[in-house]
């Protein structure tokens, strides 16, 4: 654990940011506000000059050396008290970075852009009328962006715009998120609600009910108001882990439910786990006319799925990606994980030398991160992960691999505690795309989310204003709570859209 000690009583939101920051460097630190038992210690010390000019040093001693840096911007006009607090927040960590990385020699491609959503951000500044010039600017000087980074948030927001040119006006319309919270068994990575499919005490079958409950309701309020639903994604869990009778009947529910079928742009149904998927299931998804469905390898090498407790093998993954495949799934995606267990180099040239032969029409790479709650994580110890510099590496290769296989990157994330503060990045072939995880990641419309662990974001399509809800993770207390969260999630759309038609 590093201590970073910064020396005065700052603001919470402050210390908040430099915790991030120095985070980026140091697996485990954290920020104290004295210079008692720390490893590092900084000074700051910033003034704001009459012409709006913000202007901050940082000092950073560690170990009987100094680093020193500084840092000013320039602004052409007053800041209330809140804009105000963003630039002093934002310069400061400018110094902050910058003497970090003269300590420790790495250099954080991603500046200080801790945030989830980097092309977000793009597209904000894109709608406040700059251009791309000026963009990549604000992006180089203001937030310590390398060009790299840069170039790839534009190559994905001109990708965006071409496959939804109504992007910024989509707000119109929703899109619908359905959680189905089982699956084979639970992966070591994993957060998401997924419960091991055993089939006692009707546990499946109550949560069923109840989802189809759900989404008739929420067809009737969207009917109601005559919505257009621009793409729905079921996910979960995985939502191929129940039988095929019981897809059928949710998927005709969904149909019979929701307005306007014909104008839903996408559906896609996460088929993740290979081992889920059957003729069966393959024959409802092509009897609905669901052709978009993921199938994820994760990797190509049978030890690591076993270390990572995903319980298919390597083959089963190729066998159900040609099954699917010959049967009519026409937009497969695959998702490859980078810096898995014992994973180097070799393994993901092996992961990609798979895919190449498979070419589905989209490519998912994600790299590990440590989220709080996994058993990896719990568990870190057990568990031999690649280093920064190779984890770096296996990303470079991801993205040589997929322009020299006609993959284009059309959306990106972030995730805390990522190795290597990468990335994890959606590439696919000329119109393939996703076109629900663009509106997702870049927060342009609202997602109604029905089924277990179910986050719904209502979007204010006139000030960007978001409302979140959440369905309960726990397939038992959302069989008991599903109706309330009905009720919050109509009044919540209510109070919305009376807001949106009052400001019109
Ligand atoms: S298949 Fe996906 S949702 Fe299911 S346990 Fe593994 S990571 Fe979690």
């Amino acid at each position: 654990m590093k201590v970073l000690g910064i020396n005065g009583d700052y603001p919470q939101d402050w210390v908040r940011v430099f915790n991030h920051i120095t985070n980026l460097f140091f697996e485990d630190s954290k920020v104290s506000k004295t210079e008692k038992d720390t490893d590092l210690n900084v000074y700051f010390e910033w003034h704001i000059d009459a012409d709006h000019t913000v202007t901050t040093t940082a000092e950073l001693h560690s170990d009987g050396k100094t680093y020193k840096s500084k840092f000013v911007q320039e602004y052409t006009n007053e800041a209330n008290e809140k804009e105000q607090n963003i630039r002093l927040k934002r310069a400061l960590s400018h110094v902050l970075l910058d003497t970090l990385e003269k300590l420790t020699g790495i250099h954080q491609k991603w500046g200080i852009l801790t945030g989830i959503r980097p092309t977000k951000l793009y597209h904000k500044f894109r709608k406040s009328g700059l251009t791309d010039l000026e963009i990549h600017t604000k992006l180089k000087e203001e937030f310590r962006l390398s060009d790299e980074k840069i170039t790839l948030m534009k190559k994905i927001v001109d990708r965006q715009l071409t496959t939804i040119p109504d992007l910024d006006t989509i707000g119109n319309e929703v899109s619908i998120y359905i959680g189905i919270p089982f699956c084979p068994t639970k992966c070591a990575y994993c957060t998401f609600p997924a419960y091991a499919i055993h089939r006692k005490n009707g546990r499946v079958e109550s949560f069923l009910d109840g989802l189809h409950i759900e989404i008739r309701e929420m067809g009737k309020w969207l009917k109601k108001r005559d919505m257009k639903i621009t793409s729905i994604y079921w996910g979960g869990g995985t939502p191929t882990s129940i039988e095929a009778d019981e897809m059928d009947a949710l998927y005709q529910t969904m149909y019979e439910s929701f307005p306007h079928a014909e104008s839903i742009r996408e559906v896609t149904v996460e088929a993740g786990r290979p081992d889920t998927i059957t003729p069966a299931k393959l024959e409802v998804l092509k009897k609905w006319g669901i052709d978009r469905i993921s199938v994820n390898p994760q990797s190509y090498t049978d030890e690591t799925l076993k270390a990572i407790g995903r319980h298919h093998t390597v083959q089963e993954t190729i066998d159900k990606f040609w099954l699917s495949r010959n049967m009519g799934m026409n937009n497969i995606n695959m998702d490859l994980i980078i810096g898995l267990p014992n994973e180097g180099l070799e393994e993901f040239e092996n992961s990609l030398a798979e895919t190449e032969k498979m070419q589905p029409e989209s490519l998912t790479v994600h790299t590990l991160s440590f989220k709080r709650a996994s058993e990896m994580t719990h568990n870190k110890q057990k568990y031999k992960v690649a280093d920064r510099e190779t984890a770096e590496k296996m990303m470079h290769r991801a993205h040589e691999w997929t322009a020299d296989n006609n993959y284009e990157p059309y959306y990106l994330y972030r995730q805390k505690n990522i190795l290597g503060n990468l990335e994890n990045v959606g590439y696919s072939k000329k119109g393939e795309e996703s076109i629900y995880n663009i509106v997702i990641m870049e927060e342009v419309q609202t997602i109604i989310g029905l089924g277990c662990g179910a986050s719904s974001k209502f979007v204010n399509a006139e000030t960007g204003k978001i409302t979140q809800f959440h369905n309960p993770k726990d397939p038992a207390a959302y069989i008991m709570t599903f109706e309330d969260a009905i009720d919050k999630k109509l009044e919540i759309l209510d109070e919305l859209y009376k807001e949106e038609t009052e400001l019109i």
